[in-house]
């Protein structure tokens, strides 16, 4: 809940759906079930903090099973409330079915502020939440799969696992029961940056398209553009990392406490180290002070990506903005009213639902290589390796010319984990951005891209349900 009046973000999930809906041919009782969350488990248990016994509120909600498992993060934040959880769960639904993930949405969350409890309590309540999820059976590498979200990460997954497994003794896909673990507890390289990663694709993508940098003013490409991240978190940390990797100039960051910038470019790691050191994003050499963290919002740049929590940008905020797109690596920062001053200013919003599905993605090959038992690439790594050398070797042979040492390398290497990681995610980013703007290219009347990916969301969740045969 965020302003002076009372905002439901499963009211906005809700609007943004119906708003597509009328471009797709699907059953009207069928776009009821789509929009409705299927199981939903609100939980009080009680923890011992010090010497006194705290009641802490949790949730999960599985918002689809036309695939399962279900999969969706579990965040730590004291926003977290029924509405929220809600509405990110159905968002993991629309989110999956776009990139082509084979899960239903869900989420989780505890309501607490994670910064008010040492690692052992935190330790305690997660646990505790997972032993209330077994118990449910809202949790498993085949019906409910968490991931970490905002407030939660590595760490927290570990517990999960630890528990989950300590329950279910030589269940042998247990590992797959949660994603984004550490790698030596059976994550998956490249789970970490994700997210960020594919915010990157996603948006590095739309830049290539000549027509749409036309209408935006822009040209194609990453390098150059001017571009604001909102949250330095483990996301919006990845998503400015990628961009000044890729040639572009990150001109402002923006936490809460404040907001910093610099015409000339932001290094995300030493700015990160700063806050890290100093417990402030401000006072950064070479920077600028903002007095407010939304002030950030609202400067002149080619690409804004918030990159926090839901509900920064609505109506009132909305009109200042002077960026030419906006890429959603949060889930739910504009409202449907900022939509519509976007659509009259003619901004281009990169979705949400889409834009941040680097994270799941990433956790599917996670999940996948759980329930395979080996890493990416152990079984063919060196046997590629072994046969590019012997083709390079023929090559040179016949050719009498050397290759020079960097391309050498470069051939020889065959594909580790964490390059197929990367690859799948690309490809997997690269499609759904292709997807969402041949749909909205297919029918005018659709006013924006999230509009457009919804619509593609709707058609493939529908199909999926249609094909079950439990609407004829
Ligand atoms: N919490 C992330 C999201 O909102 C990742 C979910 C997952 O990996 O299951 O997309």
């Amino acid at each position: 809940m965020a302003g002076q009046h009372e905002y439901s973000f499963f009211g906005a999930v809700e609007q943004s759906f119906d708003k597509a809906a009328k471009f797709t041919t699907i059953d009207p009782g069928l776009l009821e079930q789509i929009k409705q969350c299927n199981s939903v488990y609100r939980m009080h248990f009680p923890v011992k903090i010090g010497d006194k016994i705290e009641v802490i509120k949790a949730y999960r909600v599985q918002h689809s099973h036309h695939k399962t498992p279900c999969k969706g993060g579990i965040r730590f934040s004291t926003a977290v409330n029924l509405d929220e959880v809600m509405a990110l769960a159905a968002l993991m639904t629309y989110k999956c079915a776009i990139v082509n993930v084979p899960f239903g949405g869900a989420k989780g969350g505890i309501s607490i502020d994670p910064k008010k409890y040492t690692p052992y309590e935190l330790e305690k309540i997660t646990r505790r939440y997972t032993h209330e999820l077994i118990k449910k059976n809202f949790i498993g590498p085949g019906t409910d799969v968490p991931a970490p979200d905002y407030g939660t990460g590595e760490r927290e997954m570990a517990w999960i696992l630890d528990t989950y497994t300590s329950m279910r003794p030589g269940e042998i896909d247990a590992l797959g029961c949660v994603t984004g673990k550490p790698v030596t507890q059976g994550g998956v390289r490249g789970r970490r940056e994700a997210t960020g990663l594919g915010v990157y694709y996603g948006l590095r993508e739309v830049c290539s398209m000549p027509d749409v940098m036309k209408k935006l003013g822009l040209t194609t490409g990453v390098e150059g553009k001017r571009v604001i991240v909102q949250g330095l978190g483990n996301v919006g940390y990845h998503a400015a990392k990628f961009f000044r990797q890729g040639g572009a100039k990150v001109i402002a960051l923006a936490e809460y406490e404040g907001a910093i910038m610099n015409a000339d470019g932001l290094d995300e790691d030493a700015v990160f180290q700063h806050r890290k050191k100093t417990g402030s994003i401000l006072n950064f050499p070479g920077a600028t002070n903002l007095a407010k963290s939304g002030d950030a919002l609202e400067l002149e740049c080619d690409i804004l990506i918030p990159a926090a929590l839901e509900n920064v940008i609505d109506g009132r905020n909305a009109p200042n903005i002077k960026a030419k797109i906006i890429g959603e690596a949060a889930n739910g920062p504009l409202t449907p009213d900022a939509d519509e001053v976007f659509i009259k200013k003619g901004i281009l919003v990169v979705p949400d639902m889409y834009l941040n599905a680097g994270g799941v993605t990433v956790s599917y090959f996670e999940w996948l290589k759980n329930l395979s038992h080996v890493r990416y690439g152990r079984m063919e790594k060196r046997f590629t390796e072994n046969m590019n050398s012997h083709i390079l070797g023929q090559i040179e042979a016949l050719t009498g010319k050397q290759v020079v040492e960097r391309e050498r390398d470069f051939i020889l290497h065959g594909a580790d984990e964490a390059d197929l990681v990367y690859s799948g995610l690309e490809e997997t980013m690269i499609t759904a951005t292709r997807e969402i703007m041949e749909a909205w290219k297919a029918n005018p009347a659709i006013p924006d891209m999230r509009t457009a990916a919804y619509v593609v969301a709707i058609n493939k969740v529908g199909t999926s349900y249609a094909e079950l045969g439990i609407f004829p």
